[in-house]
């Protein structure tokens, strides 16, 4: 090997080694980020809890709280239902990525495979379009343009990072080119064993191996539950949450089935007697309503009480969902305990109530 040619293979090798340093971090958060998306589009595809809209997802985590049957999980759903459906989908997602299937692991070997198809055909594009430019100087500026250009959408990797090599003296394109793609194989290798590693660390809070909660910048579950978001008001009255896909909408906040209140604990004045009434029949009732500092309010113009009252839209109707009357029938004894009431005078729960059975519940819910 003659003296100048050795010197041309050190300032390959050197530039080799800067380019695949500035790939490799790029390469692993962007497999992390695909994979996340991945996930979360294979969660909707495949679940038919995910495959509908919030309201479709809310009658599954209803069937869900009532197979489970435990009274602290409704009581969860109850009073932070954003953050049960959070965490219902997380639960969902991590079932489905970290079970015997490694299906998370499955998810960033193909990702990662797909990215190195496209780092590899970016370098062989590039030398096609340099090599033969005989015209310019600056070969391996033209390379790295082109190379960064066609990465753009696959890795973010900015050419303004890449100016210590831009000046290299190289002038054999194909020999960098051979490198590049030997490096890559190497550079590939050792992602793929660093993400074989990745199980729930990946999702965990506390940093752990390699590949871990820091890797995914937005977790899978984060990106599917963004898919249900929409307004998360609660009914001031029964704590149902607006139908409203939108956060901050415009007008009132509403929904289709408001609940007995007695799931927030509103009592019969004077009594410890809950109340079983769902809000959409007492606005059409002749009685009214107190919370300290206010004064008496009638449930028919029940906006006169201010926020949050005044920004939601009720309207005169006595359809309760059966699946209510069940919880309610179902948890009394809880619920009695919870609020420090009774269901008794007014809040006596009716027989038919009590005949209601779980399956017949979940199948009105379902026919919604
Ligand atoms: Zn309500
Ligand atoms: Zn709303």
């Amino acid at each position: 090997m003659s003296p100048i040619s050795c010197q041309g293979a050190t300032s390959i090798t050197t530039f080799v080694i800067f380019l695949c340093d500035k790939i490799e971090p790029a390469l692993r958060k962007a497999v992390f980020e695909r994979t996340a998306k991945d996930i979360a589009e294979d969660m909707k595809s495949k679940f038919p809890d995910f495959r509908g809209n919030r309201a479709n997802l809310e009658v599954c985590i209803l069937r869900y709280l009532a197979e489970q049957e435990n009274f602290a999980y409704f009581k969860q759903y109850l009073t932070s239902p954003k953050q049960f459906f959070q965490s219902y989908i997380e639960k969902q997602v991590k079932s489905h990525c970290l079970d015997e299937s490694r299906r998370l692991r499955m998810f960033l070997h193909s990702c990662l495979e797909s990215f190195y198809g496209n780092i590899l055909s970016a370098v062989s594009l590039s030398t096609q379009i340099v090599k033969d430019r005989k015209d310019r100087e600056d070969k391996i500026s033209l390379w790295l343009d082109e190379f960064c250009g066609e990465l753009a959408e696959v890795i973010n990797l900015p050419r303004s990072d890449l100016k210590g090599i831009e000046h290299q003296e190289v002038t054999d394109i194909e020999f960098l080119s051979s490198a590049m793609a030997k490096a890559l194989i190497d550079l590939t290798d050792r992602l793929m064993k660093e993400l074989a590693d990745a199980d729930m660390s990946s999702f965990s809070r506390q940093p752990h191996t390699i590949a871990d909660m820091s890797s995914f910048a937005r977790q899978p579950h984060t990106i599917l539950a963004e898919h249900f978001s929409g307004c998360w008001e609660k009914c001031p009255f029964c704590g149902a949450v607006c139908s409203n896909t939108m956060q901050n909408h415009d007008g009132d906040h509403q929904l289709v089935f408001h609940r007995p209140q007695a799931l927030r604990g509103y009592t019969w004045w004077w009594t410890n007697h809950l109340v079983i009434d769902i809000c959409s029949s007492l606005v059409a009732s002749d009685c009214s309503f107190k919370f300290p500092g206010l004064p008496w309010i009638p449930f028919k113009t029940y906006r006169d009480a201010g926020p949050p009252f005044s920004t939601w839209r009720i309207l005169p109707d006595s359809s309760m969902q059966a699946y209510w009357k069940w919880f309610v029938s179902r948890f009394r004894t809880q619920l009695e305990a919870l609020y420090n009431g009774k269901f008794q005078g007014k809040g006596e729960i009716p027989d038919s109530w009590q005949r209601i059975t779980k399956q017949e519940a979940l199948s009105e819910l379902e026919r919604r």
